[in-house]
């Protein structure tokens, strides 16, 4: 029926496939795109098998731990494009905003209730995982989820992988046969029934406020009973805009990748984690994108299998592997983890070296502690991670090698570890753009040591990796950095 690895799909029930009913339904939920979407391609193919339309439905909760007006704006940008695209090319997609909380669920279920199937997402964490399993089981057909997430399917790791290096070499094994097996670039190409959907509007009518959202995003936000305190960032949550966003990366930023990206000051990293976070792109266009800068003569043949090393696998550019390894290994291993593992968000699921050495140093004296407020205000004594939190703040992220400190940091100055998490999770998920991620929880768990191993024993921090502000200030360049964002520089 279509070419899609079996290891990305996932029934999630044991219902039938209605066949009388009218429609496919695709639930688009985590991979908020028409492009090189393998969950679209699947819908489309069985909406070509059943010769039935297929409905796209987008929705977005109005409620969710973490809402603000920032990650709302964002997510609502994109619904508004693509409702601008479905209109110019008469798709039946709906795009819905709760006002309300549950009306996702009356919407969802009235229009499962004409469809012959439901596909939607695969997305190991928050509340997309458990909307899949719970609405799989309120509806009467069968519900599958297929993963688009990264280029190595969920379903062939058969357990956590528990270090990147580990993980790195099941990359490196399944690398050609998964990237030579990419999603479609334009899946609705293929969809043969185009049928428009009779009489949707009763559905959709339901909710008229939801369906007038998009015309005027910010009034509606307002209206939310969310947190207002976090602003949106100048960055627009459209796929154009990360389009937009991979084109500066490979002409200003790809070449110079390895040397300068830990390097505040250089702004050299590619900014693309919002757009895979909200999935308005694809990490397959990514490689593509950047595998068309490889050397003359460079091909897939070059790629050696090298035992879970960084150097010596893609045997191309030096920086273009580098940033692959971020891209693909770090970002993956991850998604991995959480897929095998619910309690990936749990201090309990840290591994048996890191729980001893901190429980070991629990009860050593800390010379600050600070509340959350003052986290959250950057009221510390330490001028770079004030910086850090302004920045987060002020635009959503922080620069990828400061960020390791900024977690480091909070464990040296709270009480005990878990109240370190706890801290960390609710400021990251608050503030970051591309927080509520998979890999938010690989960034945040390895401070406290997950993909991580023992390094040499200190106060506090025990056997866990130990990073200081002062040492960051030799080794990276920040003269400009905290000019923006240092002490005294910026209002918050
Ligand atoms: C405490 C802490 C919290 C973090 N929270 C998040 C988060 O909420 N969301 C998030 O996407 N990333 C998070 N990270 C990982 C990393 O910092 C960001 O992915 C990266 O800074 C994003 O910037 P970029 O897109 O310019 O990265 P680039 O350097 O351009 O890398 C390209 C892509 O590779 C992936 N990547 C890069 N570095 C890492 C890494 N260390 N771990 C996992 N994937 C990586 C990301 O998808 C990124 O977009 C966190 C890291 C730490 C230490």
């Amino acid at each position: 029926m279509n070419n899609i690895n079996s290891y990305r799909v996932f029934e999630q029930n044991e219902k039938e496939v209605k066949n009388e009913r009218d429609y496919v339904l695709y639930w688009m939920q985590s991979t908020r795109r028409f492009h090189y979407n393998f969950a679209l391609e699947y819908a489309v193919s069985w909406a070509n098998k059943l010769n039935k339309p297929l409905l796209i439905y987008e929705a977005f909760s109005c409620q969710y731990r973490w809402a603000t007006d920032r990650s709302h704006t964002f997510m609502m940008q994109g619904m508004k494009e693509h409702l601008d695209i479905a209109a110019k090319k008469d798709l039946n997609y709906i795009s819905f905003c709760e006002r309300e909380p549950g009306q996702i669920d009356e919407m969802f279920m009235n229009l499962s209730e004409r469809a012959s199937l439901v596909i939607s997402d695969e997305y190991p964490i928050f509340i997309i995982n458990k909307s899949n399993q719970k609405y799989s089981q309120k509806v009467d057909v069968s519900y599958i989820t297929v993963d688009s997430n990264g280029i190595i399917p969920l379903g062939i790791t058969d357990k956590d992988p528990y270090s990147a290096y580990f993980f790195r070499k099941t990359m490196q094994k399944q690398f050609v046969e998964a990237y030579t097996h990419p999603p479609r670039q334009n899946p609705l190409e293929d969809l043969e029934n185009d049928n428009e959907i009779e009489s949707l509007s009763g559905v959709v009518n339901q909710f008229p406020d939801g369906k007038k959202a998009l015309e005027d995003i910010p009034t509606f936000i307002n209206t939310l009973d969310i947190n207002h305190s976090v602003q949106p960032i100048e960055w627009e949550g459209t796929r154009q805009a990360g389009l937009g966003m991979l084109g500066q990366f490979i002409q200003y930023g790809l070449m110079d990748y390895s040397e300068k990206r830990n390097d505040p000051d250089e702004n050299k990293t590619s900014h693309l984690s919002p757009w895979l976070h909200f999935g308005k792109i694809s990490p397959f266009e990514i490689v593509r994108a950047i595998f068309e800068h490889q050397p003359e003569g460079w091909s897939l043949d070059k790629i050696t299998y090298n035992k879970g090393s960084t150097g010596g696998f893609f045997n191309g550019n030096p920086e273009i592997a580098d940033f692959l390894d971020e891209l693909i290994t770090w970002r993956e291993v991850g998604f991995h983890f959480a897929h095998h593992r619910p309690d990936y968000d749990k201090f309990e699921s840290l591994p048996d070296w890191a729980l001893k050495t901190m429980n070991e140093h629990r009860d050593d004296p800390r010379e600050w502690t600070y509340s959350y407020q003052e986290f959250a205000e950057a009221k510390t004594h330490d001028e770079l991670w004030n910086a850090a939190q302004r920045q987060l703040r002020q635009e959503g992220i922080i620069h990828n090698y400061l960020r390791m400190l900024w977690g480091k940091k909070v464990i040296e100055w709270t009480p005990d570890p878990e109240t370190a998490l706890e801290y960390l999770i609710d400021l990251n998920n608050t503030y970051a753009i591309d927080g509520r991620d998979p890999n938010s929880y690989s960034g945040i768990f390895w401070c406290f040591g997950r993909f991580d191993r023992a390094w040499q024993e200190r106060p506090i921090f025990g056997k866990l990796r130990y990073m200081t502000s002062k040492s960051t200030r030799k080794k990276v360049k920040l003269s400009q950095y905290l000019d923006k964002y240092g002490d005294q520089k910026s209002l918050l």
